[in-house]
């Protein structure tokens, strides 16, 4: 159904002329930007993690932290002052544009980083469907403290659920923060024996080993997020830093040069007109152009454009931004439709053949098992009308043909159709339309990547 919110007429009227296609997509600063998720098991450390940092990086004021440290302090916690101040940059963030991922930034030398995503919410995974399909890059938050990095690697944890998905999901660029060092006296035997049972995990789930790095950090004390640690104990460690790090990153490759796509995320209703916003995921856009709205094909004109609260004329792939229609109908607009190029509308259809990788199932899926599919900002019933063929996990070959039921943590290609047509991608083509996520009763059952349009 239509979720259409009431909204403050806010947007800026811009002028309707085109520009030229752009080269490349960067932020205001000059630098590229990099989407980054923050993954791990709860109480890892993630939202005191990045809380520090922000602050170390001066993206929450002395203010903010003072406030924190005083209330904090009177219910005997301290420790939590950080993870408050992701909190606070959180409803910061909530005032401007609402989007159902919420996002605050930090730069680098050479990068500007968008941090997707809520990790300090505790029922995370998902939020984290929606922001991993938008990752380029993660961070993986380990607990080194004895006894803490097993639980949440074995099964229950959360360790392996998310390197899953995300993995599913297409990430391939990883950073392993091994955290709470200060608590195992920043033991190199503790760091080194967590790397390698970790690094066989990634290698086995198809991470390369060259696109993971190792950091010991306690984000408590901010130790080794900005300035190298000085303390004897640290010394063995001579990696980079928690930002160097990130700062190597490689730079996702922007389709900018593909036909335009852009999810609907939300829709809001100002006086007299429709804007709805998303994340631009090829392509380009510009004020006064014309977009086809799939999958009914309806047509629409660009009125105007706002990026980070800004008036634009254009905007690119990679960009979240929010977009005044006109000549539409809204009636028929929902979250999940797609704005695309004119003349290469995105393929519609009620049928798909699709490679999808099982996590912990309850019960086993068989022929005509209706779930839940999560694509983009997309949510649907489906059904699984086929098991075409059961795969190894992690080589992909097929290990037989039209399996009887398919069981937790295989592998597997299957047939879905949904109830109605809707927009969908090739994985190959357009990766972002092409993976999506199988929920069941509210539980992430499998992730997926569609391989042939039917
Ligand atoms: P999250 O659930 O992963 O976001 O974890 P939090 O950031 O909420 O932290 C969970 C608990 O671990 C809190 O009590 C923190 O104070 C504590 N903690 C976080 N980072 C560190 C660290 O580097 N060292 C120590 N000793 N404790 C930490």
């Amino acid at each position: 159904e239509p979720s259409v919110k009431q909204q403050e007429p806010k947007l800026k009227e811009t002028s309707t002329e085109k520009t030229a296609p752009p080269i490349e997509s960067s932020t205001e600063s000059g630098k590229d930007n990099l989407n980054l998720i923050v993954v791990g098991h709860v109480d890892a450390g993630k939202s005191t993690l990045m809380g520090h940092l922000l602050f170390k990086l001066g993206c929450v004021s002395k203010k903010v932290i003072q406030k924190y440290e005083h209330e904090t302090e009177k219910i005997g916690k301290q420790s939590f002052v950080y993870a408050w101040v992701l909190d606070e940059v959180e409803e910061e963030r909530g005032r401007g544009i609402t989007m159902d991922i919420g996002k605050s930034k930090f730069e680098t030398s050479s990068k500007s980083i968008t941090l997707l995503d809520a990790p300090g919410h505790k029922d995370f995974i998902p939020n984290m469907i929606s922001g991993a399909t938008q990752a380029d890059a993660a961070l993986l938050v380990i607990d080194a403290t004895a006894g803490e990095f097993e639980t949440g690697f074995e099964s229950g944890g959360q360790t392996r659920e998310h390197t899953l998905l995300i993995r599913s999901l297409g990430v391939n660029q990883l950073i392993v923060v091994i955290n709470k060092m200060d608590n195992v006296s920043w033991s190199q035997q503790r760091f080194d024996e967590i790397s390698q049972k970790l690094g066989a995990f990634l290698h086995q789930v198809g991470f390369k080993d060259a696109d993971v790095c190792y950091v010991p950090c306690s984000g408590l004390m901010g130790i080794n997020l900005i300035e190298k640690p000085k303390d004897p104990s640290t010394a063995w460690y001579k990696g980079p830093t928690l930002i160097d790090s990130i700062d190597k990153f490689n730079l996702p490759e922007r389709p900018i040069n593909k036909p335009l796509r852009m999810c609907v995320h939300d829709i809001y209703k100002n006086i007299g007109t429709y804007s709805v916003s998303g994340r631009i995921e090829t392509g380009y856009m510009n004020v006064g152009n014309k977009v086809s709205i799939q999958p009914k094909g309806e047509v629409a004109v660009i009125k105007s454009l706002t990026v980070d609260d800004v008036s634009r004329s254009t905007a690119f792939a990679g960009t979240y931004v929010s977009v005044v229609l006109t000549n539409v109908d809204v009636e028929s607009m929902c979250v999940g439709h797609v704005l695309c190029d004119l003349q290469h509308p995105i393929p519609v259809s009620n049928r798909f053949e699709a490679k999808i990788v099982l996590f912990d199932l309850i019960y086993p899926i068989t022929k005509g098992y209706p779930i839940t599919l999560h694509l983009l900002s997309l949510v649907d019933p489906v059904v699984i009308t086929k098991l075409n063929a059961q795969l190894h996990k992690v080589t992909g070959e097929v290990m037989k043909k039209n399996p009887r039921c398919l069981m937790k943590n295989t592998a597997a290609i299957v047939t879905v159709e949904t109830s109605r047509p809707i927009c969908m991608e090739l994985y190959k083509d357009v990766r972002e339309f092409g993976r999506f996520m199988l929920r069941d009763s509210g539980v992430t059952v499998a992730a997926g990547l569609i391989v042939n349009i039917l």
